[in-house]
């Protein structure tokens, strides 16, 4: 057995051995009267030693590496590999299906330490888990073991995608065209997506299309989801999309014509696929987040590091107070953001409505991950400019998180709605309309007596 194996098993084994009930699950009211009972900063011991591998991987491997696949657009095979022989990939497959069945929590400390390294690594293992998603919560058991299963089995490099974007609806996800009619016992589809992440590299994709010829029909009962074999006859992988960022992560448009699927593969059922698909994004959502955090994090000590050495007017550049402040509005950014994210995955584990979080993490990490990152480029001066030196492509790296997995947009459309639906909720005091409504006015109470006289 190799010593790769060795450390994969070793962290298995912290977690069949209760490591995922002492961590993230919330924990029984038992001590409520203790104060801060409930709340800890504190991560565990099994947790940090989950991150500690996830740090020494991104900081002795992916580091060293990443600038060069960044030029060459290469997939970094031998780092998936090696997340995947490390524990560090597939952590929510159910311990059922060969997985480990950690929690949300757990998957976000380790995505950031790969995404500090180099978030196009992280991306091509994130796409993985977000096509994984809609299987683990709407897969029946015999899909789970057939799909899931495979993801933790040699050969090492077995990898899915989420087929949802095409190339004329993004956002509007309703408005989605790829056409699926059932024949007999299978369904074929008809129809084009695009940038789907691993698109080349997976090897079966979650699927949505329409089912429903309707086109009145609503979003909760038109669409379906399909798990699809990616080798399926039928499938036209196009070229890889030469993108802004994350250049070593995989993107392409796929094109599906009379692909044949059993019916076996249908999520669920027919109509389901809406909210299948959406439902996948509260639980993806959170390790976007972290990580946005793990660039931002890495932009604040790629600065700090530079701000103590470059000197200007005979003084480090930190000893200037714009230079230092600036560091500290960067250092209070990366902090909330990954409270942000921490409490959207706590969320996940915790309960099943965690629409709200999951978008504010995405939202505020996105946007934090560009501003920290064009702040670095800032501090560097000329030479943030240039290739040679870290931050520029952390600038490129950032953008994507303002438009992946839902735009910075529509994250602000969601956290409206939801904001808007607990509000209505909420006991509150009376408006100050309400109030003068119910209160006479000074002048009323004047007009009250004058008429009684
Ligand atoms: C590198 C990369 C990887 C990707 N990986 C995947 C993947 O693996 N699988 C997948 O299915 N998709 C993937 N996508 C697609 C991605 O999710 C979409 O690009 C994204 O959802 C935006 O859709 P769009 O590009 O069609 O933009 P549009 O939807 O056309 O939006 C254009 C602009 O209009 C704004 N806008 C749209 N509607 C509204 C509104 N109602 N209110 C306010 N503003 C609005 C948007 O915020 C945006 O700024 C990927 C994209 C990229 C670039």
């Amino acid at each position: 057995m190799s010593a790769l194996s060795v450390s994969r098993q070793l962290l298995q084994t912290m977690v069949w051995h209760g490591w995922r009930s002492s961590s993230s699950k919330p924990a029984p009211n038992v001590h409520l009267s203790k104060p801060g009972a409930g709340f800890s900063f504190e991560l565990t011991d099994e947790q940090k030693e989950f991150q500690a591998t996830a740090r020494k991987f991104a900081l002795e491997e992916i580091i060293p590496v990443a600038a060069q696949y960044d030029k060459t657009g290469e997939y970094p095979v031998p780092l998936i590999k090696r997340a995947w022989e490390l524990g560090l990939m597939n952590s929510h497959i159910p311990e059922s299906c060969g997985g480990l069945g950690l929690g949300s929590f757990e998957a976000c400390l380790i995505t950031e330490e790969l995404a500090y390294g180099c978030t196009g690594v992280q991306t091509a293992i994130e796409a993985n888990s977000l096509g994984q998603m809609p299987v683990i919560i709407a897969g029946n058991e015999q899909q789970q073991k057939k799909y899931l299963g495979r993801m933790t089995e040699e050969p090492l490099m077995c990898l899915s995608a989420y087929c949802v974007t095409e190339p004329g609806a993004g956002s509007d996800v309703a408005g989605i065209k790829t056409w699926v009619e059932r024949k007999g016992d299978e369904y074929v589809i008809n129809g084009q997506k695009m940038w789907i992440t691993n698109g080349r590299k997976a090897n079966w994709y979650f699927l949505l299309a329409r089912t429903d010829p309707n086109p009145r029909a609503p979003a909760s009962k038109a669409f379906t989801g399909f798990i699809v074999e990616a080798n399926s006859p039928g499938i036209q992988i196009g070229r890889k999309e030469l993108n802004m960022g994350q250049r070593c992560s995989d993107t392409r448009g796929i094109v599906f014509e009379d692909v044949r699927v059993p019916k076996e593969n249908v999520l669920i059922a027919e109509g389901a696929g809406f909210k299948i698909a959406m439902g996948a994004f509260d639980k993806t959502r959170p390790s976007v987040a972290e990580g946005a955090v793990g660039l931002a994090k890495r932009a604040l000590d790629e600065a700090t590091r530079y701000a103590r050495e470059r000197k200007t007017f005979g003084k480090p550049i930190v000893e200037h107070q714009a230079m230092a402040f600036l560091l500290a509005e960067m250092a209070v950014k990366v902090e909330l953001a990954r409270l942000a994210y921490q409490r959207a995955a706590w969320e996940v584990d915790a309960g099943p409505h965690n629409t709200f979080y999951a978008s504010v993490a995405k939202a505020f990490a996105g946007d934090i991950a560009n501003q920290v990152a064009t702040d670095a480029v800032q501090i560097f001066g000329g030479n943030g400019f240039n290739t040679e030196y870290p931050v520029e492509k952390l600038m490129r790296d950032a953008k994507i998180y303002q438009i992946y997995e839902g735009t910075a947009q529509i994250q602000r459309v969601i956290i409206a709605r939801e904001h808007l639906g607990r509000d209505r909720c909420l006991p509150r005091p009376l408006s100050f309309w309400q109030q003068r409504k119910k209160k006479p006015s000074l002048a009323n109470l004047h007009d009250q007596k004058v008429n009684k006289i």
